[in-house]
């Protein structure tokens, strides 16, 4: 695999740390785990869409673009991350939010993500939860374009194949930094929505010809996502990056059960684990994508999908800005 025709912008610090969760792995009896930090890639609180960013906003440089859009929910942390991106490049910055997650409080919409969204200077429009964002952002680029404007639209999540690139990019970079540390990896796992960073690692596995075993626990609860969406991504991202489409799809492993009512809406098992993540390793993790992750990678070990001798990397996406957004939620806070 050889990614280096493709124009890529440095925006994240990489490598990310790879460290070894000494105090979780003996809580948990077993096997042991390893956290990939890519909570820290450095950009506006860092997150997992920063290593897709780098190649979007590399090809939106390529066509020219002098503004970007994109779209996700009131706390989307790729919408921040986007906004961050572009403003380092000096490009404008449009997001349309929905109000995606029901029976969220008011402060919802003026604090984590979306207080850094307008800090970082992107214009934000909030939309109800059925609005099809993809047609705004459409019609939104249409009219900067009558504008003279040059706009580049990046879907939500930033998941096409150009932005899973920077997830085939990290399955190389975590298997050689196991591999300098003389780790044998037989389990990868991260939180899973709209598909490019699970894409993206099971092209680059399957192109290394790795053994580890992937698997993306569902946030959303939405049954269709590995058919309709995962599947699918990962062809177009393997076939856009010269890698065997087959192998890329065979490795597509979508773990359900531990997204609860939805996108967004807390369950008792998420809480459990970022709690025991927090009290255990000091590791700050997020309510709707990673804190649902480690609650899968917790239940997989409690069942023995993943034996006591193994070793697991849990992927940390980031998130943590969304934290704030639900206030009072963990055991010890004090809601005033
Ligand atoms: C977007 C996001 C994910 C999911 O990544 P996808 O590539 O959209 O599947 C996981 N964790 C966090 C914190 C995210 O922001």
């Amino acid at each position: 695999m050889d990614l280096s025709a493709f124009p890529r912008v440095s925006l994240a610090v990489l490598p990310t740390p790879l460290q070894r969760l000494d105090r979780l792995t003996a809580a948990l009896g077993g096997p042991e785990i390893w956290v990939k930090r890519d909570d820290m890639t450095g950009l506006a609180l860092g997150g997992n869409k920063t290593r897709k960013l780098e190649y979007l906003l590399a090809a939106a440089q390529a066509e020219g673009a002098d503004c970007v859009l994109t779209a996700g929910g009131v706390q989307s942390n790729h919408v921040r991350q986007t906004a961050a991106a572009a403003a380092r490049l000096g490009l404008a910055c449009e997001l349309v939010l929905s109000r995606n997650v029901p029976g969220t409080e008011a402060v919802y919409e003026r604090t984590g993500n979306l207080q850094l969204d307008r800090l970082l200077g992107a214009t934000v429009t909030i939309h109800p939860a059925a609005t099809d964002r993809d047609a705004v952002m459409a019609a939104r680029a249409e009219a900067l374009r009558l504008e003279g404007r040059r706009p580049y639209v990046i879907p939500v999540g930033g998941s096409n194949p150009v932005g899973s690139l920077g997830y085939v990019a990290a399955a190389r970079e975590i298997a050689e930094q196991a591999q300098a540390a003389g780790l044998t990896i037989d389990h990868l796992i991260h939180a899973c929505s709209s598909g490019g960073t699970h894409a993206g690692l099971a092209a680059g596995l399957s192109a290394l010809e790795h053994p580890a075993l992937l698997s993306g626990i569902d946030v959303e609860g939405n049954p269709d996502l590995e058919d309709q969406m995962l599947k699918p991504l990962a062809v177009a991202t393997a076939a856009f990056a010269g890698i065997d489409e087959a192998g890329a799809a065979a490795r597509v492993t979508l773990v359900q059960g531990y997204a609860g009512e939805g996108y967004g809406i807390p369950t008792t098992e998420m809480r459990e684990a970022v709690e025991m993540a927090a009290r255990l390793e000091g590791l700050v993790l997020d309510p709707v994508y990673s804190g649902k992750a480690m609650a899968g990678l917790i239940g997989l070990i409690r069942e023995g999908t993943i034996a006591e001798h193994e070793t697991v990397i849990y992927l940390h996406t980031g998130g943590m800005p969304a934290l704030f957004a639900y206030p009072g939620f963990f055991s010890g806070e004090t809601s005033s």
